[in-house]
C-alpha cells in the first residue's frame, strides 16, 4: 500500500501511516547509494501531506508542508538554500537539458549542471 492510501485509510497519526512511510524509506535506502554512485541527480518530494481526517487538499500545515530532498553533486548543501515551489519545474528542466522553457529556476539550489552526456530537448510552442 502506498503512503497516500495508508493516510486515507488510517489517518496521519497512525501506526499504519508511519510504518508505510518507514517501508518506503527502507525501499529508497536500497536504491539511493547506487543512484548516487552512478551520478544521478535525485529529487524526493510529495505533492501533498495528509490531515488527521484522512484527507488532503486543504490549507492545514500538515497538508502543505511536504518533504523536499535534493541529492547529488549538482545541488548545494547550503542550509540557507530555500527554493520556491514555482522554481522546481524550471530547475528540473535545467537538469534534464530541456531548452526553451520559460520556467523560473532556483539559482541557489544548483551549483552546476550534470557533467554526464544527456540528450537535449527543446520546448517548442
Ligand atoms: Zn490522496
Amino acid at each position: 500500500m502506498n503512503i497516500d492510501n495508508a493516510g486515507h485509510k488510517s489517518g496521519l497519526d497512525s501506526a499504519h501511516y508511519r510504518n508505510t512511510v518507514r517501508q518506503s524509506d527502507g525501499e529508497l535506502s536500497k536504491y539511493l547509494p547506487g543512484w548516487i554512485e552512478a551520478g544521478y541527480q535525485i529529487m524526493i518530494t510529495s505533492d501533498h501531506g495528509m490531515n488527521a481526517d484522512k484527507s488532503h487538499g486543504g490549507i492545514l500545515p500538515e497538508e502543505l508542508d511536504i518533504p523536499l530532498f535534493f541529492i547529488g553533486d549538482c545541488f548545494t548543501h547550503q542550509s540557507s538554500c530555500a527554493p520556491k515551489q514555482t522554481e522546481i519545474c524550471g530547475s528540473v528542466c535545467e537538469l534534464l537539458g530541456i531548452n526553451g522553457h520559460a520556467k523560473p529556476v532556483s539559482e541557489n539550489l544548483m551549483i552546476k549542471l550534470p557533467l554526464v552526456a544527456k540528450p537535449s530537448m527543446t520546448v517548442v510552442g
